[in-house]
């Protein structure tokens, strides 16, 4: 029954419609404003089940398929109505997150994602009216009955990256993220800028140095609402630490075991970057 949670990422498909024949076992990605629906178990929590969904009557719009897995659709949509449940608890994303387990947070996430997508797209950007989800097997988009405008899904990327020097990895203190303390630089992509252009500025707006042997790492959609974090690792090159002190309060160079004091494990390409070095330096 619960076998999904260990199953790969890979299998996910994304499909506008149901892929497969609807049964009671399908998962359902509910979400009650900014909080998923999930069903506690012994162990912990799970998604619900069609069956779940007629048994307690959960009244759902904005139904679409967001993948399938093992023959199973994988669907998404928002709770309508009140629902008094013992078996039921609500939970945002960063809990789910919180929790651990991977493979969970990225169905919650794609959920999320495809909600807040309709709900910032309600109407056309062109004219206004109303828009519709397109009728499509194979494209997740709105349409705009009356002029034909056509919304896809938008992500807004952001750069992640860990500078070193010698021996060193720079940490900074954002004042926008207290819990997290000490974390690498990270910044959203303006205009008609490269990645690596970003990586070089965000470093020098932030800290005051530059950064050279700019080198991707990976990437991990990061739905706070839509972004999608691109990782890599740069050099320092030349420059003091000069924290900006809007964003950023405190900038330092930390050895292996000053890193590890102040780094807390978990799956964000931020903490993945963090091993990298630790595992590297
Ligand atoms: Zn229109």
């Amino acid at each position: 029954m619960e076998d999904y949670f260990v199953a790969e990422k890979t299998a996910i498909k994304p499909s506008p419609k149901r892929l497969h024949k609807e049964c009671d076992e399908d998962i359902w990605i509910l979400f009650k404003g900014n909080k998923a629906v999930l069903f506690i178990t012994q162990g912990g929590y799970r998604f619900p089940r069609l069956g779940d969904i007629k048994r307690i009557n959960i009244e759902i719009s904005n139904i679409q398929c967001i993948g399938e897995l093992k023959g199973l659709n994988i669907m998404c949509g928002e709770v309508e109505n009140e629902i008094e449940n013992s078996e039921i608890a609500y939970m945002d994303l960063m809990a789910i997150a919180n929790m651990g387990n991977e493979f969970m947070y990225t169905l919650a996430s794609k959920g999320s994602l495809f909600l807040n997508w309709l709900k910032l797209n309600k109407h056309c950007g062109v004219c206004g009216a109303k828009n519709h989800i397109k009728d499509s097997y194979t494209e997740r988009a709105l349409v705009c009955p009356k002029c034909g405008n056509i919304t896809w899904p938008r992500t807004s990327p952001a750069v992640i990256v860990a500078v070193t020097k010698e021996d060193k990895l720079l940490l900074v203190y954002n004042k926008q993220f207290p819990e997290r303390k000490y974390s690498v630089i990270a910044g959203f992509v303006e205009y008609g800028e490269t990645f690596e252009e970003c990586v070089k500025r965000e470093v020098y707006e932030e800290t005051g140095i530059r950064v050279k042997n700019i080198r991707y790492f990976g990437s991990q959609p990061w739905p706070f609402p839509n972004s999608m974090m691109v990782g890599f690792t740069a050099e320092y090159m030349e420059g003091e630490l000069r924290p900006d002190g809007e964003e950023i309060l405190f900038a330092g160079w930390f050895s292996k075991d000053e890193v590890r004091q102040k780094y807390r494990e978990s799956f964000s390409i931020g903490s993945k970057l963090i091993e990298w070095f630790l595992n590297n330096y």
